[in-house]
């Protein structure tokens, strides 16, 4: 198995003042994979991302991410969805653009991606009328925009019901696969990591795994 990765994290480490996060922590993340990663609540599964995104500093060990673009390559998904009320829902997607585009072209982009995500026609609708599923598609489709080489996704349904958050686990597992993106897909729920993942890993596996060397 010799596949390229996205990302690598060898030995990495984290501590906040006297509590220890996580001790000598590696993974690999190939291109075009889906990583879930299955932890209690509590364990670290944030502060990882946001190592791995650059919003904390990991104490030691690497953190590599294969692509030219480093961490402008990474997109991320927050548990609550963060969109902005005074625009409205097309206003939200298009901050997520990274290409140049016309207005038109922009406004045909914005229709097909609603669409995609069974939002169709949503463009003039204000965020706060959007309900908890639509409007983590809104910020997923955001997202998706970007064109990150990564996708992390830290339990972006935990507030939804069990149905929307099931459904949304595998539309997203599509959406991913469509647009060859490589994800960490961060999440309590075994049934909702089985549905997304390529591979689900436990988090204190990633932890002994690097004893191996
Ligand atoms: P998870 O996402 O797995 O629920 P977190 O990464 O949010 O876990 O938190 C892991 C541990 O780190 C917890 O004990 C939490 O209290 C602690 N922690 C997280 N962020 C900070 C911070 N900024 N300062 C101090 N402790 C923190
Ligand atoms: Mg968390």
């Amino acid at each position: 198995m010799n596949k390229d990765f996205v990302l690598k994290i060898e030995h990495s480490s984290k501590h906040f003042d006297a509590v220890k996060v996580f001790e000598g922590l590696s993974l690999r993340l190939n291109a075009n994979e889906i990583v879930a990663i299955l932890g209690p609540s509590g364990c670290g599964k944030s502060t990882l991302l946001r190592c791995i995104v650059g919003l904390e500093k990991a104490d030691s060990g690497t953190i590599l991410i294969a692509h030219q673009r480093g961490t402008e390559s990474i997109g991320y998904l927050f548990q609550n969805p963060i969109l902005y009320p005074h625009l409205n829902t097309a206003g939200n997607i298009a901050l997520g653009f990274s290409e140049r585009l016309t207005k038109q072209e922009k406004k045909n982009r914005i229709e097909q991606e609603l669409i995609s995500v069974e939002l169709g026609g949503f463009e003039t609708r204000a965020v706060e009328s959007l309900s908890g599923g639509e409007a983590q598609r809104v910020a997923l489709v955001r997202a998706l925009l970007g064109d990150p080489k990564v996708l992390l996704l830290d339990e972006p349904f935990s507030a939804l019901d069990l149905e929307t958050r099931r459904s949304l686990a595998v539309q997203t597992r599509q959406w991913l696969k469509q647009r060859s993106i490589a994800s960490i897909h961060v999440t309590h729920d075994p049934e909702e990591a089985e549905l997304i993942a390529d591979r689900v890993i436990t988090w204190d596996s990633m932890i002994a795994v690097n004893e191996e060397e």
